[in-house]
């Protein structure tokens, strides 16, 4: 399907879900603006026109961003896409592939210096590359060094001497050459922009399910105003719940016990060319309070046995449908009849 194609569909399902809750919620009395959907992070409104608006149209946003496996699923405005995707998309990326890295995992790959005694405190710059059977290549090219530190760098082996008579290893006996060197482990992720892209993936997830019924939630509003302002520390505590849950929870749940912890809770993968990482993210449910989910995960979870009495529920997952129109406001009916009596 083209992008156009994609775009317009998005477009008719998330319309018609704001037009259904409009149509029965006081809303109807004083929204006048005809059909059409609004950014899921700006809230700014956009009809069918807008799509190809050449300002600011709305524009197919792939979540979890296309770099970690995302597919196009949600229209978000031009602006906010293109704002998000460069102050704190790229952030999750840099922090995994570094984590792949400083584990030598295959596929990783690191760029670096390498010191030793020769380099005069400077470093010759280097690429370590781990190939898919795990070798590694070692690149340390003249292009994009100093030609004289390069070659004093290669000049400093040292020759070595095994004798064959104390080797396990008969293959590494005799003489070799050596290059000593050490070198830094890549540190570039700026930890916090990373950690406020999770959030972003996990909210856009939860629009994507749930629709406008998720984000007129006004518990939602911290959610918006972090990830517009990821330079501020509008939530202080982590939002990331550090436990494996199992693939049969990937997606939207509901976290119901301990009553502390209750949350709309995200799970879902990113994969980046050496690995898969499972990521939890709690979100503000829809009861009173519910906003202060942040001011409690850290407390509860570093008691040691948090996980123990988490129960989560699946019941968005498996019973919701942002297309069944009808059912729209089941889920908060659900959530004041099972959710909030637990
Ligand atoms: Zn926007």
């Amino acid at each position: 399907m083209n992008n156009k194609k994609r775009k317009e569909i998005l477009f008719k399902i998330y319309s018609e879900n704001f037009k259904f809750i409009k149509d029965n919620s006081s809303l109807k009395d004083n929204f006048d603006k005809g059909f059409g959907c609004f950014c899921p992070i700006c809230l700014d409104f956009f009809v069918k026109e807008d799509l190809e608006d050449k300002i600011n149209p709305l524009t197919l946003e792939h979540n979890p961003p296309q770099s970690l496996g995302g597919k196009s699923s949600i229209l978000t405005c031009k602006k906010c896409n293109s704002d998000a995707g460069h102050k704190i998309d790229n952030e999750i990326l840099t922090a995994l592939l570094e984590i792949d890295a400083l584990h030598f995992k295959p596929n990783s790959e690191i760029k670096t210096q390498f010191y030793n005694e020769s380099t005069d405190g400077k470093g010759v710059n280097a690429k370590i590359k781990i190939e898919e059977d795990g070798k590694f290549l070692i690149n340390i090219d003249t292009k994009n060094n100093n030609p004289k530190i390069h070659k004093k760098f290669f000049d400093s082996e040292v020759q070595e001497y095994n004798s064959p008579l104390f080797s396990n290893d008969i293959s590494k006996s005799g003489w070799s050459k050596k290059l000593n060197f050490t070198f830094d482990k890549p540190n570039k992720t700026n930890e916090r922009l990373a950690s406020i892209s999770l959030l972003k993936i996990a909210y856009l997830m939860a629009f994507e399910k749930l629709g406008y019924l998720y984000i007129f939630n006004k518990n939602t509003e911290i959610i918006r105003e972090q990830i517009k302002h990821p330079e501020k520390e509008i939530i202080k505590n982590p939002f990331w719940i550090t436990y494996q849950f199992p693939d049969n929870l990937l997606g939207v749940n509901i976290i119901t016990k301990p009553r502390e912890l209750r949350s709309i809770l995200v799970i879902f993968n990113l994969k980046t060319k050496s690995d898969s990482y499972k990521i939890s993210i709690c979100l503000p449910g829809f009861s009173e309070g519910d906003e202060k989910i942040y001011e409690k995960i850290k407390d509860i979870l570093c008691q040691g046995n948090g996980f123990q009495n988490i129960e989560v529920n699946n019941y968005i997952n498996s019973e919701y449908n942002i297309k069944d129109i009808e059912k729209t406001f089941r889920l908060v009916q659900f959530w004041e009849s099972f959710v909030e009596k637990q």
